[in-house]
């Protein structure tokens, strides 16, 4: 959880997840955005067309939940009406990340769902909510990705993205990675002309709540 740690500590951990999510193949170059919570009613925001593996405290905003930018840069991603709406509904997420994940992404628009496989798939990401497409910065996708998040910590946004919600940064970063690598395997089941394996459903209620 965010209680406790510091602004600098709370930025150096966006920092940090914008690096892992570009190395890791998450996101390529400036396709999406990252929020954390700060104390006093908060959060920061990347700043728009920030890439995501040279982030530095320069190309964060710091917003209050109005969205009103009260330090840091400037100019937020166009996309930070998606992470302040979030944050009113899900008192508890102290991070959102939201990317750009191409086989999550590519795997929707084809109508296929993704399916959940492993146990990390299960543990981690348990359910996705799912909105159609609306314009990038627009109040609907702000809207229906928050509504979604009331019920799901992963939201895929059709032919766009994905947000994952976590309780500090490092879960929610995990959340996006379990997602696209259940994307990776929903499709590589469908490559050897499986279209009904995912991880047993009776298994879910013996999960331990992360
Ligand atoms: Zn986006």
């Amino acid at each position: 959880m965010n209680a406790g740690s510091t602004v600098d500590t709370l930025l150096a951990q966006l920092i940090d997840a914008g690096r892992t999510a570009v190395r890791s193949g998450l996101v390529i170059a400036s396709g999406g955005n990252l929020s954390v919570r700060l104390p006093g009613e908060r959060i920061a925001v990347t700043a728009r067309g920030t890439w995501l593996d040279r982030l530095d405290n320069a190309s964060l905003s710091i917003l209050d939940l109005d969205g009103n930018v009260v330090g840091g840069n400037p100019d937020p991603s166009s996309e930070w009406k998606l992470h302040q709406r979030t944050y009113h509904v899900r008192p508890d997420a102290e991070s959102v990340i939201h990317l750009h994940p191409q086989t999550t992404v590519l795997l929707d628009a084809l109508g296929e769902e993704i399916r959940l496989m492993t146990l990390d798939h299960a543990h981690w990401v348990r359910s996705i909510g799912r909105v159609p497409y609306n314009p990038n910065g627009s109040d609907e996708l702000a809207d229906t990705t928050a509504e979604q998040s009331r019920i799901h910590n992963c939201v895929i946004q059709a032919h766009h993205g994905c947000s994952c919600i976590g309780g500090d940064v490092a879960m929610a970063l995990r959340r996006a990675m379990s997602l696209e690598q259940a994307a990776v395997a929903t499709y590589q089941a469908l490559l050897l002309g499986d279209r009904r394996t995912s991880f047993p459903s009776d298994a879910f209620a013996t999960l331990n709540h992360a």
